[in-house]
């Protein structure tokens, strides 16, 4: 019902007392080694709710991809859209110093090799999709293909992480655009001259999306479409990491939505599916089952 389309990391995170200026070298913790890229935990994100998903994605003939093939599998993913080789897995090298504070490198690697033809080869998934979600980690061309493939009457959501200014073509497929503040200010460019997310919403919406998702952090999100503009409320948590919660969020709307659920009603479900995941440590480790957002 739900594909996803977009990146697959292995994500190397390594503690450390302060980072390493140039030339020089600091000793930090052991390295930890996780499955990630906002593709990869989109999938999980929705699959682990219950939500029958495919991944879209390319990673290497390597020790990294196979660690990304088993997460996907783990967690109930159909893998059969999940190309191998071509270049090294994508490789996000973090470090995180006491503050909890993290500098990221990343290596696209066989993300930056998902091409159109890969998603033209991958028509019987589009047609058996009600909703495509998809992010920016994957080469905009690749991204475009992925709006002129959509079955009819089929629904496209997109999280343009990392922003970039988008073609017309995709803003006017987006339904919704999901953004966090720093993204809604980048693909606002010149067009940011408010500080409110209620105006954000607004101006993001006449630049052609049928809907726009801001989401605010602790102070859940704001759904915008036709004339209107409304508050999500957030969901009172202690917040231990909140490393992926916008992909658990981004995942668990467009599952909702080809659900049926109304914008509102999706968006709701999806910031307590995002509470929950920052409730615990991790990106994929820390979503939750649908019996779980229950619970909340
Ligand atoms: P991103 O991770 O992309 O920056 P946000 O930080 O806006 O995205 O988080 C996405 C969603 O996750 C929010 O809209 C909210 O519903 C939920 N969320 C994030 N942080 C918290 C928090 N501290 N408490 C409760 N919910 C949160």
């Amino acid at each position: 019902d739900l594909l996803v389309v977009g990146s697959a990391n292995a994500d190397l995170v390594i503690g450390v007392e302060r980072r390493p200026g140039a030339g020089e070298t600091v000793l930090g913790t052991d390295l930890a080694v996780h499955p990630g890229g906002k593709g990869a935990n989109q999938a999980v994100a929705a699959a682990r709710l219950g939500a029958r998903t495919a991944l879209l994605a390319r990673v290497g003939d390597d020790d990294y991809g196979r660690l990304l093939l088993d997460s996907q599998r783990a967690a109930g993913v159909d893998t059969v859209g999940v190309l191998v080789g071509g270049a090294p897995t994508g490789v996000a090298l973090i470090t995180v110093d006491p503050s909890g504070d993290n500098s990221i490198v990343v290596s696209p690697g066989a993300n930056g090799r998902l091409a159109p033809g890969d998603v033209r080869a991958a028509a019987s998934l589009f047609h058996a999709s009600r909703v495509v979600s998809t992010q920016l980690e994957v080469p905009l061309e690749t991204v475009v293909e992925v709006v002129r493939s959509l079955a009819p009457g089929s629904r496209f959501v997109l999280n343009p992480s990392p922003p970039l200014p988008l073609p017309r073509e995709v803003l006017d497929a987006c339904d919704p655009l999901i953004v966090n503040e720093h993204e809604a200010k980048v693909i606002l460019g010149d067009a940011c001259v408010s500080d409110r997310p209620e105006d954000w919403a607004r101006i993001l919406l006449a630049k052609g999306p049928r809907s726009v998702v801001v989401t605010l952090g602790a102070e859940g999100a704001l759904v915008a479409s036709g004339a209107e503009v409304s508050r999500v409320p957030s969901v009172k948590v202690d917040a231990v990491d909140t490393t992926g919660a916008g992909d658990a969020f981004t995942a668990a709307l467009a599952w909702r939505l080809g659900t049926g659920a109304s914008l509102a009603r999706a968006a709701a479900y999806a910031a307590r599916v995002g509470a929950a995941a920052v409730t615990r440590a991790g990106a994929q480790a820390s979503y939750p089952t649908a019996a779980e957002v229950d619970a909340l």
